[in-house]
């Protein structure tokens, strides 16, 4: 089962009790990442002694942003986007809002780097994955149907794994593409080892339901149904619900619960991801 409050959502068992895994000991693993204090975003120029204003580095103008992946910082990111959003790509690897969250959460939350873990990553982003494949502690898959570069080519419908044989699958941006994600959501339950966590973002709008239409089937029709040309649905507040079914119990965690001063020096965006554990 699924359920809400305060933008973040605990599993729960189907007989209503807490389910057995601690995201309030996750959630402060996140919010006690080491950002620095709301005062070291005062702007440059007025920190900088009059003598020295002329020679700061131009990349160090405006508030100092940190990219967790790579972990470089710098001045300013670049615009990304259909409707542009400033400050969106890291310069160093490319991330975006969503890899940053999503990269937080394994290395901080997840405690990733020290554990010995089976990885499944499914339409491997460029960024994560180079962090993840030079963990010498986790043994990592990536899967793409499409991407000629990707180690596998899998259809996440059916993926040729064993059964109960992953740890963790990384999951970020895909299931919106796929028609029948219920099929997927069923894979990832079925190679995910008991007490295993599938990590899934997509793209949320938690005001309404999940909206999909059968009618809309080309790019036009589905830009004007689901505001995306390649999107089968809007996943809405229910998702959770969906993900549940498959045999999960599962947490969404906002990156809104981190504070503002920590959303702009890492330059996150209202992303959420369900942590979905394998009952
Ligand atoms: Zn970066």
């Amino acid at each position: 089962m699924f359920r809400s409050y305060g933008g973040i959502s605990a599993g729960r068992t189907e007989n209503g009790a807490v389910a057995p895994f601690d995201l309030a000991a996750r959630l402060d693993a996140l919010v006690a990442i080491d950002a620095p204090a709301a005062k070291a975003y005062r702007p440059a120029a007025a920190c900088a002694r009059p003598a020295a204003r002329g020679i700061r580095p131009a990349v160090f103008r405006g508030h100092p942003k940190h990219c967790p992946v790579c972990r470089r910082q710098s001045g300013h990111f670049l615009s990304f986007g259909l409707v542009r959003r400033r400050n969106a790509v890291c310069p160093g690897c490319g991330s975006l809002e969503r890899h940053r969250f999503l990269w937080l959460y394994l290395e901080k939350a997840l405690r990733l780097p020290g554990r010995r873990l089976s990885i499944l990553h499914v339409a491997p982003e460029t960024c994560i994955r180079e962090r993840l494949v030079a963990l010498p502690n986790l043994r990592y898959a990536g899967v793409d149907l499409y991407r000629p570069d990707a180690p596998l080519s899998m259809d996440v419908t059916r993926l040729a794994l064993p059964d109960a044989s992953i740890d963790l699958v990384i999951c970020s941006h895909v299931l919106e593409h796929v028609e029948r994600d219920r099929l997927a959501l069923g894979e990832f339950a079925r190679v995910l080892r008991p007490g295993g966590r599938a990590i899934i973002i997509v793209p949320l709008d938690p005001r309404r339901a999940t909206l999909e239409d059968a009618e809309a089937r080309t790019a036009a029709q589905r830009l004007a149904a689901f505001g995306h040309p390649y999107h089968v649905r809007i996943c809405g507040a229910d998702y959770g619900d969906r993900i549940a079914e498959a045999g999960f119990s599962v947490c969404r965690v906002d990156a809104g619960a981190l504070s503002g001063h920590r959303r702009r020096y890492f330059r996150l965006n209202k992303a959420s991801l369900f942590d979905s554990r394998r009952g």
